[in-house]
């Protein structure tokens, strides 16, 4: 539209004499209130405060005895392009600053998955475990660099025999495998989760009857571009080294099918999948995976933030399969920098206050702008039998403690 054809469309809405007394310009600019305070909001700055007027209860002990399953309290020292190398470890906390904040929570064991591997794991175990055997559990972790020597497929079944009498109960993989982990270790073409030469230790994990905690692939968001449509902008912009998008990165889709792969595989090995299932997006595929797999189990951690945004869909998929949910945050202590796992109280609060009470919209992090993504969560007000379950008693069954 040209300069007069605006001027009569604008006569014949009446609107020409408001108009016309702007210059052309201000036509679409912001209303006067507006301009008047200010610049624009930056999204960073925007900490929206809920006027909603609905219970808030506190819950600083959970209505049963808690097993979390998905901690790291330590980590191995040195990594080449997020492939963890060698045996050295680095500690988060010393056991005394644990165990207070885990008897006010009620959580009655912790279980360390990142616990390394050779003279590493034995100084996790050393550190936690062995002083506290009823408190901690320790997992092991493969030899990532020595995955392209010859013999490593054997080597690595012999390691994990060796991580169960050294006190080992399961085996943590962490996103390393499939997503970083490559044939020259930290450069040429990426190695698949199905790969073969790990089938030795999927099998000896299952005859040593230690489980096998496994987190591939990320958030669907994760292998998307970072643009105003990405709905975890904030977080991948805060760390931009959790995209996988492009490169020669494998589809969120085609990693959970390796994953399906190896289950289908294994079926003796049990597998507890991390993050509800690293899908906790999409409910329906998970519920489809746990029907197809009778060794899967999922876990919560660092997923009630999407849990809680579906609460019918999550409360529905909680029913179903309350034998095989178990509790996890990935707390790691001091983790300041991702505040969705800080192991503090108010996290805890936070998962107890999300399983137990109906409350809406509340926070699932301790943090003035929720992390993972805008939103807010509804609790799914579980009923006892099912909390137990979730708390411990899946928990306790599949690593054979007594609570
Ligand atoms: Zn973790």
């Amino acid at each position: 539209m040209n300069r007069t054809g605006r001027r009569r469309w604008l006569e014949s809405i009446g609107a020409f004499f408001v108009a016309g007394r702007l210059p052309t310009t201000s036509i679409t600019s912001p209303p006067s209130e507006l301009e008047s305070a200010g610049k624009p909001l930056q999204l960073a700055d925007f900490q929206p405060r809920s006027m909603l007027h609905v219970p808030e209860t506190k819950v600083p002990r959970p209505r049963y005895p808690v097993i979390d399953i998905h901690t790291h309290l330590s980590v191995t020292a040195k990594s080449d392009n997020g492939v963890g190398i060698g045996e050295a470890m680095k500690y988060f906390a010393p056991v005394e600053a644990l165990l207070p904040l885990m008897d006010r929570k009620n959580i009655r064991v912790m279980v360390n998955l990142t616990g390394g591997a050779g003279k590493g794991l034995e100084e996790a175990i050393r550190k936690f475990q062995q002083p506290y055997p009823e408190r901690f559990v320790t997992f092991t972790e493969p030899w990532w660099e020595r995955t392209n020597q010859p013999g490593y497929s054997q080597f690595q079944a012999d390691e994990i025999v060796r991580a169960h009498a050294a006190g080992a109960r399961g085996l943590k993989i962490l996103k390393t495998l499939g997503l970083y982990l490559r044939e020259g270790i930290s450069k040429g073409p990426l190695v698949k989760i199905d790969d073969p030469r790990f089938d030795a230790m999927w099998e000896t994990c299952g005859s040593l009857g230690m489980p096998v905690a496994i987190h591939v692939s990320d958030p669907e968001a994760f292998f998307l571009p970072t643009d105003r449509f990405n709905e975890r902008f904030e977080e991948l912009n805060n760390h931009p080294d959790w995209s996988f998008y492009g490169g020669d990165f494998p589809s969120n889709a085609e990693l959970l099918e390796a994953r399906n792969r190896v289950l289908a595989r294994h079926p003796k090995t049990q597998f507890l999948v991390l993050h509800v299932g690293n899908n906790a997006e999409n409910l329906p595929y998970v519920g489809e995976c746990m029907d197809r797999f009778p060794n899967m189990r999922v876990e919560l951690g660092a997923r009630i933030g999407e849990l809680g945004r579906q609460p019918r869909m999550a409360r529905k998929f909680f029913e179903r399969y309350q034998d095989r949910i178990l509790f996890g945050t990935d707390a790691v202590p001091h983790g300041t920098d991702t505040p969705q796992q800080v192991f503090d109280d108010e996290l805890y609060e936070i998962y107890y206050r999300f399983l137990e009470t109906e409350d809406e919209y509340f926070d699932y992090a301790p943090a003035p702008v929720p992390p993972q993504g805008r939103w807010r969560i509804y609790g799914l007000g579980l009923p006892d039998g099912i909390l137990k379950k979730v708390y411990y008693e899946n928990a306790a069954q599949l690593l054979r403690v007594k609570i």
